[in-house]
């Protein structure tokens, strides 16, 4: 590993004024994404700019009935909180899905929905790859691209996102408390990550300096009925092919409430906004749930390799959806 410096500010203002003043620097959570990319030389910060001693590892209640969650709650703890498991269970079940237990007792929530792509070719520096180096090309095009996105996608690059806490967040409707030099403002999910188009390494909307230091839920009553559901090539331990985070709400046969978004299949957390569109005041029957997971998928652009995650993302779905229009009933 090359040698950086590093850095442990005392509050907030500082951890900005170094990430800001400090050249090439990162700042450190959790570390289990960014240690492994500095020993592999993916990422190459002169300054590391440890954040771990600042006061953001509560989980609060918000007046309105949602919750802030502090940048620095482990994943671990974030799923064991009873207030998460009782009103937003698909966020519970999707930090339980991801890595392995030692890990989420590690990463951070911050770090979570930062944590950079593992499309294999970006960890292979002897390969093409236009987002560890911007203009190299992209070798999973024709290449190895079992893992890679299907929406959303360009030709400068394939690679899915590998969170599924963001794809509960998506579905959630949260919002990323950022502090950068002007300030804190509020970002919400759904335009915090970016898609690739021509520039895949710029990955998030955050300006240098910024630094996320907390989520915000808003009350979903919806969610109280909602699942994470994730295929994988392995039981544990592996990242999602596919995954579905749903929520539903069905009285008299007719879906009343739905919030419904994708991972594995995209390079960002992926809102399916037209199967909701689709789904809500419609019935809640296995050829609705089709419908509109065909519909959600119209636009894949698929290769060679990850041709079979349309299908598996329809028929994902399909299969949350039927088993929550049972518990969701009213
Ligand atoms: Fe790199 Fe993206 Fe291509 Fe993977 S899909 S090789 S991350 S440019």
């Amino acid at each position: 590993m090359r040698p950086f410096a590093y850095v442990k500010p005392a509050d907030v203002e500082a951890a900005v004024h170094a990430a800001t003043t400090e050249p090439g620097a990162k700042f450190l959570g959790g570390g289990t994404n960014l240690v492994d990319l500095m020993r592999e030389g993916i990422e190459r910060p002169d300054t590391v700019v440890d954040v771990t001693g600042l006061p953001f590892d509560t989980v609060d209640e918000l007046p309105d009935g949602g919750l802030r969650i502090g940048a620095l709650v482990r994943n671990s703890a974030l799923a064991a909180d009873r207030r998460v498991r009782t009103r937003y269970p698909m966020l519970s079940q999707a930090l339980l899905s991801g890595a392995s237990g030692q890990l989420r007792n590690m990463a951070t929530v911050g770090g979570n929905l930062l944590q950079r792509t593992r499309c294999p070719y970006f960890y292979d520096a002897a390969s093409a790859c236009n987002k560890r180096e911007p203009g190299s090309g992209c070798d999973a095009l024709d290449g190895f691209n079992r893992s890679c996105a299907v929406l959303g996608v360009s030709e400068s690059c394939i690679a899915a996102h590998p969170s599924d806490m963001a794809v509960a967040l998506a579905a959630l409707d949260a919002a990323i408390e950022v502090r950068g030099v002007s300030g804190t403002r509020r970002v919400p999910l759904a335009a915090f990550h970016r898609l690739p188009g021509d520039t895949p390494h710029i990955e998030t909307t955050l300006n240098a300096g910024d630094l996320v230091t907390a989520v915000e839920l808003p009350p979903a009553p919806v969610a109280a009925t909602s699942r994470y559901r994730k295929v994988r090539d392995r039981a544990s331990y592996a990242f999602a092919l596919v995954s579905v985070a749903a929520a539903l709400e069905v009285r008299d046969g007719t879906v009343t409430a739905v919030r419904l978004a994708l991972g594995g299949v995209a390079p960002k957390p992926w809102r399916a906004a037209e199967a909701e569109r689709l789904l809500l005041g419609g019935p809640a029957d296995e050829a609705a749930f089709r419908r509109a997971a065909e519909a959600e998928l119209a636009s894949a652009a698929v290769r060679e390799g990850n041709a079979f995650k349309t299908r598996l993302a329809v028929a994902t779905i399909v299969a949350t959806l039927r088993e929550l229009s049972t518990e969701g009933a009213l």
